[in-house]
């Protein structure tokens, strides 16, 4: 059968991956189908009451010299409009205040006040240096096509163990234990909230890297984005080929390229990048091998509850707190949530009042699985909780002034972004060989997001498409 429309490469999902892939192929004939109105995943900003918010990524780091999301900016001459966040984070837990920023020893300060320990300036230190030493790696790459780029891969793994050297083995815990001994439970809630927002984890389950990664997030400078974070990625796609409100359907391996059936239309690519995620990549497809190959990551459960609020006020704040409680919040896997306050100055999201992210997180299945009358209980019983907690700890702040207010779980980030969970499978030494990654057994067919290796948020999902956009242009 012929095709009329023929693209060099299509590209399933405008999330952070989708986005920046075909930000970095505009040379190409390119198309990127969207699924919803808004572009970003859960990167986007969505409008709802007549306000703006950001549906779940607030933060955006990896603006910097030497980082690859500057670089691959650059590479494309983007500037983007955004301004560096005062405090990266403020993270309150009880009485106790700590600001998460780049000023190493200011923060060291608060982290010994805190919680007092001879050798948190060794813990720290250390964590900052492995940071370091892994955004400044060179040829990052992991991928299991074939025979050459498994052996690349092993020779990334060698480049990696040449840098880290034993510390590549290390667990997190044990780390933890040999440099800190035995923490205070304060003092192990305080690092493993850090880590369920980077990592997606806690320090009992992961390697050392993993951990330095996800903990030295904010010695990075980390921004916020004038207009929402949906921005952003509107003006990376400015003038790239993006079909919205076009949801793929199904796409079928033809022998020379891909045919894709749109909810509009019919569509060939000789490459398909899916920015959908390695557990719904396997649905769109007619062949069984490629349903097959797909059918094999099994489901990361994890999710976010995420409520969505405007609130006026004039009082000043700063962009992102993580709040730490002594419980866990109903219905949810977190004792503690992390709330962002739209930047007072930005004309679109502060128009009405402050818009303000709240998140926590849940297991995804959870809400799938609860019946409509469970389901609504259960998700105003958690938004009631939220909202409270929030209160309670911006005592500043009237309830009365809320002018909106409202949430989403695991099944409305279904409905928008078409995806259940948040995140992938960890990477471990025990998982290497089995994650997915960029690359597939199918000739032209590749992955990109946070359900690969390369794990959550911008830098995650921009080292997987930098070794994405290798496979595509070898
Ligand atoms: C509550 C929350 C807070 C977060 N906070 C931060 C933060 O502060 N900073 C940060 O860096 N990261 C944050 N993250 C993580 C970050 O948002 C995600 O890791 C990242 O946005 C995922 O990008 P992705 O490329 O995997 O695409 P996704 O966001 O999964 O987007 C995929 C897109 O593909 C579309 N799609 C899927 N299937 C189809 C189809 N068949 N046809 C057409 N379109 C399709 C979807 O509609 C969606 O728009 C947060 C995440 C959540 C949920």
């Amino acid at each position: 059968m012929k095709c009329s429309k023929v693209f060099d490469l299509a590209i399933i999902g405008s999330g952070i991956g989708g986005t920046l892939i075909a930000a970095l192929n505009q040379d190409k004939k390119i198309i990127v189908f969207e699924k919803d109105k808004n572009v970003g995943g859960c990167a986007s900003t969505f409008k709802r009451f007549g306000n703006y918010y950001n549906a779940g990524a607030t933060t955006f780091m990896g603006y910097e010299e030497g980082h690859i999301i500057k670089k691959m900016f650059d590479s494309i001459g983007f500037y983007p409009n955004i301004k560096k966040s005062q405090t990266a984070i403020r993270v309150i837990q009880g009485s106790t205040v700590i600001d998460r920023q780049t000023n190493f020893e200011a923060f060291l300060e608060q982290i010994q006040r805190a919680y007092p320990n001879q050798n948190n300036r060794k813990f720290w230190q250390t964590i900052k240096e492995i940071d370091e030493k892994f955004w400044q790696l060179k040829h990052i790459y992991y991928s299991k096509k074939n025979l050459t780029s498994y052996l690349k891969s092993a020779w990334f793994f060698l480049h990696l163990l040449k840098t880290y050297k034993l510390t590549l083995f290390k667990s997190a815990q044990s780390f933890i234990e040999t440099t800190l001994g035995k923490i205070s439970r304060e003092y192990e809630n305080f690092i493993n909230a850090q880590l369920l927002i980077t990592v997606q984890s806690t320090y009992q389950t992961i390697p050392l890297l993993s951990m330095a990664l996800g903990l030295a997030y904010p010695f990075h400078k980390v921004y916020y984005v004038n207009g929402g974070m949906g921005s952003l990625i509107e003006s990376l796609l400015k003038e790239i080929n993006v079909h919205t409100q076009e949801e793929v359907v199904s796409v079928y391996k033809d022998k020379k390229f891909y045919r894709i059936i749109t909810n509009k239309q019919e569509y060939c690519a000789y490459k398909v990048v899916l920015n959908s995620t390695v557990y719904d990549s396997g649905k769109l497809f007619v062949q069984e091998n490629i349903q097959n190959y797909y059918q094999k990551f099994s489901l990361h459960d994890q999710s976010a509850f995420v409520l969505y609020m405007t609130l006026q006020s004039q009082e000043e704040f700063l962009h992102h707190y993580q709040i730490i409680l002594d419980k866990t919040i109903p219905h949810t896997i977190s004792n503690h949530f992390f709330v962002s306050f739209s930047d007072q100055y930005d004309e679109k999201l502060s128009k009405n009042g402050y818009s303000i992210t709240i998140s926590c997180h849940t297991k995804a299945l959870f809400w799938k699985e609860l019946n409509q009358n469970e389901y609504q209980e259960k998700k105003s019983e958690t938004q009631e909780y939220l909202v409270q907690a929030f209160f309670d700890h911006f005592k500043t702040l009237q309830r009365q002034n809320m002018v909106c207010c409202f949430s989403a779980t695991s099944k409305t980030f279904q409905h928008y972004t078409h995806r259940l969970n948040c995140g992938g499978n960890k990477l471990s030494l025990k998982t290497f060989l089995s994650l997915p990654c960029v690359s597939t057994p199918f000739d032209g067919l590749y992955n990109v997001g946070d359900t690969l290796f390369s794990g959550q948020g911008w830098p995650g999902v921009a080292l997987g498409v930098e070794i994405l956009n290798q496979e595509l242009n070898e």
